[in-house]
């Protein structure tokens, strides 16, 4: 943050999906509020923010990206980078930054970006500094809401004794090119996609996917598969390739033979459409069509789904998913039906909470309570609401610290 001249922030997410398209989003909401954002990201995430970020450019946002070195490494495919390894030169254009920002990095903080350490133990005590960071900030900015999770926000604020602004649910602004922030999908076309949806009824097909970066085994998406088979409803499923399998075998008919029973892509193709790899998910998850989300719940799609009222039909994986498959099904907004990475679903268990979430009675009280958090999270962001009195109380407190700095340079 500068002395003269407009506030300016740093943005530097996790270095993967799940981080860098909402931080982004976030980016550009500060920007939209008279922030000058610096946005820093590595290489392979380049593709996925560069036209975003000029779009809101020629809105006539101030966001600049600033692209910090990764080392190829042994062992990955090309276009692949290791969240593990920053190189040297990276550290010290983060440093750079933080210190034309005129907020130089304090010792402890230093410690999260060291050079070079790839033990799975740097990475446990890179998560705890993050937290322990959380102390010596000016406040927490996150991506929720105060109706969401009310008694989370309450606690955070109590044990650091600082501001927490909830300002979400953050998403990319309206009209922008969703499809090209988020990647390329193979296979069918958007068009084709939401034509497809068109024709179905409403609130009546599933959704399946889980994130940017689980790769379910073969054996677990058959078992899904045998589900969703039993299940007889509308289905679009996001089924991702681990890239080690997909330049070798990287036609649709050689992922279905692996990948799923014999003959399902023949038995449901009048009611279902799977996308080897990237689906454009808040496209599908906003259609009417689309009334229940089978989920890994990490955050992003967990609050995707909030966001447009769909209930969860939930397998958490690791991290806070389990948490945040809680907080839904506390909520009355998703009911969970497997746990764990290594887990094989029950076939039996999916078709049950698919019928469930979709048409039966005893998923009606669900369907309700998500409908209701849908409209909790419109009326958040907008005047009067708690995100938006958040945002702006955030957006005050970076102008009087930019005043500050001001003052203390004269
Ligand atoms: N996403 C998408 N298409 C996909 C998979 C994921 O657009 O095929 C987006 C999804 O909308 C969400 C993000 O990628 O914004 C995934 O973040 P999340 O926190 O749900 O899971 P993660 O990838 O971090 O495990």
């Amino acid at each position: 943050m500068k002395g003269p001249g407009k506030p300016h922030v740093a943005a530097v997410p996790f270095p993967a999906l799940g981080h860098t398209i909402p931080i982004l989003d976030m980016a550009t909401l500060l920007a939209s509020h008279g922030l000058t954002v610096s946005y820093v990201t590595t290489p392979a995430n380049v593709s996925r923010v560069q036209q975003p970020i000029l779009e809101a450019a020629a809105k006539g946002l101030d966001i600049r990206l600033v692209v910090l070195p990764a080392p190829a490494v042994r062992g990955l495919p090309e276009g692949h980078e290791s969240s593990d390894q920053i190189p040297a030169e990276s550290t010290d254009l983060i440093r750079e930054l933080a210190e034309k920002l005129q907020h130089p990095l304090r010792p402890l903080d230093r410690a999260p970006i060291r050079r070079r350490n790839p033990s799975a133990v740097a990475t446990i005590k890179f998560v705890l500094g993050r937290f322990q960071s959380i102390g010596r900030g000016s406040g927490m900015l996150i991506n929720t809401f105060h109706e969401l999770e009310p008694a989370h926000l309450d606690h955070l604020k109590n044990v650091t004794d600082k501001p927490v602004w909830g300002i979400g649910p953050v998403f990319p602004p309206s009209g922008s090119d969703k499809v090209s922030v988020r990647g390329k999908m193979a296979d069918i076309g958007e068009e084709e996609l939401i034509r497809w949806l068109d024709s179905q009824s409403p609130r009546s097909v599933v959704y399946l996917s889980f994130g940017s970066q689980t790769y379910l085994t073969p054996q677990q998406t058959n078992a899904l598969a045998r589900g969703v088979e039993l299940s007889e409803q509308p289905f679009v499923w996001a089924i991702k390739i681990p890239p080690r399998i997909e330049p070798a075998t990287s036609d649709s008919a050689s992922f279905a033979r692996r990948y799923l029973p014999e003959g399902f892509q023949e038995r449901t193709k009048n009611r279902g459409v799977v996308i080897w790899g990237w689906a454009p998910q808040l496209l599908i998850l906003s259609h009417p069509a689309v009334g229940g989300f089978a989920s890994h719940c990490g955050w992003n799609s967990t609050l995707e789904s909030v966001t447009q009222g769909i209930p969860l039909i939930a397998w958490p994986m690791y991290g806070d998913q389990p948490f945040n498959s809680k907080l839904i099904a506390d909520l009355g907004a998703g009911i969970q039906f497997c746990q764990y990475r290594d887990a094989i679903p029950n076939a039996e268990r999916v078709k049950e909470v698919i019928r469930r979430v979709l048409i039966e009675d005893k998923g009606k009280e669900m369907r309700k309570s998500a409908e209701k958090m849908k409209e909790k999270a419109r009326i958040t962001v907008e005047d009067g609401g708690s995100s938006r009195a958040d945002l702006q109380a955030f957006v005050n407190v970076v102008r009087e610290l930019h005043t500050k700095l001001g003052k203390n340079k004269k």
